[in-house]
């Protein structure tokens, strides 16, 4: 949780639904989304002639392929360069196309910045909500069709707006407000002068603070009510709230079962938020789905994960962002920079011991500490903490899809939503491509194009 730490408690759910259409309002005049704005699924038939396809199955890239797409979904996937009469024909000559990716830890609702702090106090909810519609967009167009957004109250709206077509972003799979304990890395109140916390009163189950058994049960309800798809707890401190410890533990075990059994009753997988090994251990024994972050994973920790099927979504990407600011005077208050200096610059280390242990990992950024549309630089990251290119592809894929509990993502096969990605040459071979996506299409319908003049370098490919 980045910037609902810090705002006002008052703010509810309902106040953020007139902001995001005042957001829509303006977004559809502006030019960016004037033209060629597609529906959320596309009807029309296009055939992709792909020189090279990623099985995220098999973590390899084959030749070429023709890729047909109809009413949103992957028709049939045929080798070589077939010819489809009764399709759109898109050239892909030179690239790779890929299954869209998916980060499985994002914050569309909000993007660290030094003025982060006194935001909270000086925005309203509509300018946060204008805000996500372009960071949903540059999210999109960076290759990433899905996303699973782990705390915000604007996401769960945001999605709607997306799914029905009216702005342009991935497909959201929402968490809404972040469940913690009292002072704990998501209680919307830390930081906050005694005047003004007396005023509001200690936040409840309602604003996503618990502090029993029933009020985990009432936390995870409320969050079925307020339209999440997913729950997200933060098992220890973190690093960007205004609290001095970030890794202490925050619940018991009993309240973390608690709110697993319960979110079982709705359908809803947990992810936990958790750098501190105590709360680690807490929330791996209390059934959750996901460990986000991880940093003071230990060899019991790992085996215990292994045990129970835990994935780990080490979000490389966010500790070397706060590392690196916590070097700059002033980016973040003291009581937080001494925490991003030591926390950031140990979860790439984390995340090369966790691989080499086997345990199951799947790709996250925590983008909203660094700017949206920036996601794809954790596949380097993930590379230079020693897993395959392959390896790291198939985490925002196949592996991805299966933390979000869903079959019909992170794979180019017929029947799968037509999520698919191209970039120039080969990721496998040089990862730094991931950078370079420049065709994207979502449910059958094509948000990036390459330039006229691109499309015609078929010998990129080394
Ligand atoms: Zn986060």
């Amino acid at each position: 949780m980045i910037l609902a730490n810090f705002l006002p408690r008052e703010i509810s759910v309902h106040r953020i639904a007139p902001a995001l259409a005042s957001a829509i309002a303006l977004a559809s005049s502006a030019p960016l989304f004037a033209a060629d704005a597609p529906t959320a699924v596309a009807t029309k038939a296009v055939a992709l002639h792909c020189e090279h396809l990623f099985d995220s199955r098999g973590g390899r890239v084959l030749g070429a392929h023709t890729v047909v797409v109809r009413e949103g979904k992957v028709a049939d996937v045929v080798p070589g360069r077939a010819e489809i009469p009764d399709a759109e024909s898109v050239d892909l000559a030179g690239r790779t196309c890929l299954p869209g990716w998916t980060d499985l830890h994002v914050h569309l609702g909000s993007q660290s910045s030094p003025q982060s702090y006194s935001e909270g106090f000086r925005l309203d909810e509509v300018d946060f909500a204008f805000r996500s519609v372009g960071y949903a967009e540059k999210t999109l167009l960076a290759g990433f069709t899905s996303v699973r957004d782990l705390g915000g109250e604007v996401a769960p709206h945001l999605r709607d707006a997306i799914n029905q077509g009216l702005v342009r972003g991935p497909r959201i799979f929402a968490a809404g407000k972040s469940i913690a304990t009292t002072g704990g890395h998501a209680d919307p109140t830390n930081g906050y002068n005694s005047e003004l916390s007396h005023l509001l009163g200690p936040p409840g189950p309602t604003e996503g603070v618990i502090n029993s058994i029933d009020d985990a049960r009432q936390a995870v309800r409320q969050r079925y009510k307020d339209g999440s798809d997913v729950i997200k707890i933060t098992a220890t401190g973190g690093v960007l709230s205004y609290a001095k410890s970030g890794d202490a533990p925050q619940f018991t075990v009993d309240e973390v079962k608690a709110i697993v059994d319960t979110a079982k009753d709705y359908g809803y997988k947990v992810a936990a938020h958790a750098h501190g090994t105590e709360g680690m251990k807490r929330a791996v024994l209390g059934g959750v789905t996901s460990i986000e972050h991880g940093t003071y994973m230990t060899d019991e920790v790992i085996s215990l994960m292994k045990q129970k099927g835990t994935w780990y979504v080490p979000t490389i990407y966010a500790g070397r962002f706060v590392a690196d600011k916590a070097k700059v005077d002033g980016y973040y208050p003291e009581v937080v920079r001494a925490k991003a200096a030591r926390i950031g610059a140990q979860i790439q280390g984390t995340a090369a011991k966790a691989y080499k242990s086997g345990v199951k990992i799947a790709f996250g950024t925590d983008m909203g500490v660094g700017p949206h549309g920036d996601n794809a630089r954790e596949f380097l990251y993930m590379v230079e903490a020693g897993m395959p290119a392959a390896y790291a592809l198939q985490a925002a894929t196949i592996r991805a899809a299966e933390v979000l509990g869903v079959s019909d993502q992170g794979v180019i096969e017929a029947g799968k939503r037509a999520d698919i990605i191209a970039l120039p040459g080969d990721p496998v071979a040089e990862i730094g491509n991931v950078l370079k996506v420049d065709f994207v299409m979502k449910d059958g319908a094509i948000y990036k194009r390459p330039a006229q003049n691109a499309s015609a370098s078929g010998s990129i490919v080394q």
